[in-house]
């Protein structure tokens, strides 16, 4: 997989997996065959899988590389979890993604900080490995940066997600709690972006006059573009996921930066344009 530049800031996407995820009826409950037909003929094949009719997702991080700092943000799916809503993310044992890390010449020791846009199974999952009985951070030497307002509701939540991949980062005191809009230097910042989850952040880059921003789930499918207002059923709070997704999409519309998605089908990254009165996502390929 290719890398980028933004600036003097190389980035890199690491793969998990990447294939038909869900009817998109299962995620969103306005995708109706009949609200869907529009779109068939260009989420089809990328987006959307003509033989089953499901969205097309990747499970990916972002390893970004600043002249000072090795950074992953978010650690997808992860091995040996409990996940018992989604049998088949439980129990994994591929280790693809930490394969795939070290393929782009990164060993776990050299990463320096974790950033987790939000702490849903799908993006926290490598914060831990699962050593001789117990979970211990993947990275030994990063520091881990979560939003504490997302903190706060994940340990309020006490789910085995936390318990998993979040608490024994708290535990081996490599968490590091931050406001929505902590800047780690003046090439790497969040950007507070709530509604899928309480803290959710996106994760703004930028050097030498480049910018680009890693979204996270405000957004889940380039559907979205087209319909700002579809809100996935797993957003935390849709109205508000809703307004801070048009927010998002009319700001990287005017200003042209580059989007890195969590979700949108490979090459996931591109730039949101102004289509009709709603949006598009042009892709650039890798
Ligand atoms: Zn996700």
């Amino acid at each position: 997989m290719q890398g980028r530049m933004i600036g003097d800031i190389a980035v890199r996407r690491i793969m998990e997996y990447e294939g038909p995820f869900l009817a998109p009826n299962d995620v969103f409950a306005e995708a109706t065959a009949e609200a869907l037909a529009p779109h068939r003929h260009w989420l089809e094949p990328r987006a959307m899988c003509p033989e089953s009719g499901k969205l097309i997702f990747p499970f990916q991080s972002y390893l970004v590389q600043t002249k000072h700092h090795s950074i992953l943000i978010d650690t997808c799916i992860g091995c040996s979890k409990t996940i018992p809503h989604r049998p088949q993310w439980s129990n994994r044992t591929d280790q693809t993604w930490l394969h795939n890390l070290r393929a782009a010449g990164v060993q776990p020791e050299a990463i320096d900080y974790v950033f987790c846009t939000h702490l849903h199974v799908d993006h926290c999952g490598w914060n831990t490995s699962f050593v001789d009985g117990r979970w211990l951070p993947t990275f030994p030497n990063a520091k881990y940066v979560f939003a504490r307002t997302e903190y706060a509701a994940a340990e309020a939540g006490n789910s085995t997600v936390f318990q998993e991949s979040v608490l024994p980062i708290m535990e081996a005191g490599q968490a590091q709690l931050v406001d929505t809009d902590f800047a780690l230097d003046d090439q790497v910042w969040l950007q507070s972006t709530p509604g899928h989850t309480a803290g959710h952040v996106a994760v703004n880059l930028a050097s030498n006059g480049q910018a680009a921003v890693m979204c996270g789930d405000l957004i889940h499918s380039p559907v979205q573009c087209a319909h700002p207002d579809w809100s996935p059923k797993f957003d935390l709070e849709p109205d508000l996921a809703a307004r801070t997704r048009q927010q998002f999409l009319a700001s990287n519309a005017e200003r042209g930066q580059l989007v890195l998605t969590a979700h949108f089908p490979s090459p996931s990254i591109g730039h949101v344009r102004v289509e009709g009165d709603a949006f598009h996502f042009d892709y650039v390929e890798d």
